[in-house]
C-alpha cells in the first residue's frame, strides 16, 4: 500500500514553515522553511506557500491526503477565508483554502494559528488524554484556543477563543485591535516591555539590572531582556512579570468559569519563563475563581511542543480533514 502523507503549514509574518507528517505521528519526516516576504503582495505570498507545500511533499504530492494551514490573525475556517493577517500587508478576506486546494489539487483546511496550536498541544503535547483543554499563548501578542468535549471550539464565524482581547483593565492602554484595556494591551510580551520602559523612564527601578543590561537607551528593554533579568533574580523585573501574570490569572479565572477545562496550557515565548510567570498566574486564578473545584484538579502547565505547536496543529487539522471526507467538508458545503 502506498503511504499516506499529511502536510501542515505555519504561515507567519516572517517565515512560512511546512512539514510532512505520516499518519498520526507528530514528528514530521520532512520540514521546510521559506521566507514569507510579507511585503511582496498577497499573490506572491500565495506562490511561496504553494512552493513550500510542494517542497515538503517531495515526490509524493499525489499521496498527500490533506493540507492544513495555520494562519495568523482572524480566520473563518468554515469559509476558508483569512479575514486579515496583521503582519502580512494586503491580506484581507483572502480565500486561502479554495486557492490552495485549486493550486494543489488536494483537500485543504485552514485555521487560526493559536487555535491550531491548541489542537496540536491537545493531540500530541501537554493536553494529551484530556477532553477539555484551555491553551493560551503569551508572546508579542496573546492568543488562545479551547478544546471542549474533545472538539476544537471555533465559533460561528471561526472567531472564538480570542483570549487576548478580553477586557482586563477598563479604559486601559490601547490594544493592537484598536480597543482599550484588553489583556494583550497590558500583559503580552510587547506590553510588558512597554510598561518596563515607562516605569524606568519615570525613575522606578533605580538599581534594577535592566539599566545596566541596556545602558542609557531604554528602547533596548524588550520582554526577553525583562525575562533574563527576572530569571537572574532582579526584583524590579520579576515584579513586572508578576504584574502581567496577575492580570493573566484574573482573566484565566473567568475562562475557567466559562470552559471548565481539566488542564490549562501556556505556550509562546514569554511562557518559557516558567514559574516566574505561572506562579502569579496560578495565584490570581485561584484568588478570583468562584470555587476551588475550578482549579483543584486542573494543572496550569507549560506547553510541550514549543515553536512547533502551530505546525503540528495544522498537521492534525489535515488528518482530521481526511477523516471527514466521506461527508462534504464544511468549507465546500458553505461555499456551494
Ligand atoms: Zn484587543
Amino acid at each position: 500500500m502506498m503511504p499516506v502523507f499529511y502536510i501542515g503549514v505555519d504561515l507567519g509574518g516572517t517565515n512560512i514553515r511546512a512539514a510532512r507528517f505520516t499518519a498520526e505521528s507528530h514528528k514530521p519526516d520532512r520540514k521546510v522553511k521559506h521566507a514569507t516576504r510579507a511585503k511582496s503582495g498577497p499573490g506572491a505570498v500565495m506562490d511561496r506557500i504553494e512552493a513550500a507545500i510542494r517542497e515538503a511533499a517531495g515526490e509524493s504530492l499525489e499521496q498527500v491526503a490533506g493540507v492544513g494551514i495555520a494562519a495568523p490573525g482572524p480566520v473563518d475556517p468554515h469559509l476558508g477565508l483569512v479575514l486579515s493577517a496583521p503582519n502580512i500587508p494586503g491580506w484581507e478576506n483572502v480565500p486561502l483554502q479554495a486557492d490552495m486546494a485549486q493550486r494543489l489539487g488536494r483537500p485543504v483546511a485552514i485555521g487560526n494559528d493559536a487555535n491550531l496550536a491548541a489542537l496540536g498541544e491537545w493531540r500530541f503535547g501537554a493536553g494529551q488524554g484530556h477532553a477539555d483543554v484551555l491553551y493560551l499563548t503569551i508572546s508579542t501578542g496573546i492568543g488562545g484556543g479551547v478544546v471542549s468535549g474533545g472538539r476544537l471550539l471555533v465559533g460561528a464565524r471561526g472567531l472564538a477563543a480570542e483570549v487576548g482581547h478580553m477586557l482586563a483593565v477598563p479604559n486601559g492602554p490601547k490594544c493592537s485591535c484598536g480597543q482599550r484595556g484588553h489583556l494583550e494591551a497590558v500583559a503580552s510580551g510587547t506590553s510588558m516591555a512597554r510598561i518596563a520602559r515607562e516605569r524606568l523612564e519615570a525613575g522606578e527601578g533605580a538599581d534594577s539590572a535592566l539599566r545596566s543590561l541596556v545602558g542609557s537607551d531604554l528602547s533596548g528593554v524588550t520582554a526577553a531582556v525583562v525575562g533574563k533579568a527576572a530569571l537572574a533574580g532582579d526584583a524590579f523585573a520579576a515584579g513586572l512579570i508578576a504584574d502581567a501574570g496577575t492580570l493573566i490569572g484574573r482573566t484565566l479565572a473567568s475562562l475557567l468559569h466559562a470552559y471548565n477545562p481539566s488542564v490549562v496550557i501556556f505556550g509562546g515565548g514569554v511562557s518559557m519563563l516558567g514559574d516566574v510567570l505561572l506562579e502569579p498566574v496560578r495565584a490570581a486564578a485561584r484568588k478570583h475563581a468562584m470555587s476551588e473545584a475550578y482549579w483543584r484538579d486542573c494543572p496550569i502547565v507549560q506547553a510541550s511542543l514549543g515553536d512547533d505547536a502551530g505546525l503540528v496543529g495544522a498537521g492534525v487539522l489535515s488528518m482530521d480533514l481526511t477523516r471527514r471526507q466521506a461527508r462534504p467538508i464544511p468549507a465546500q458545503a458553505a461555499r456551494s
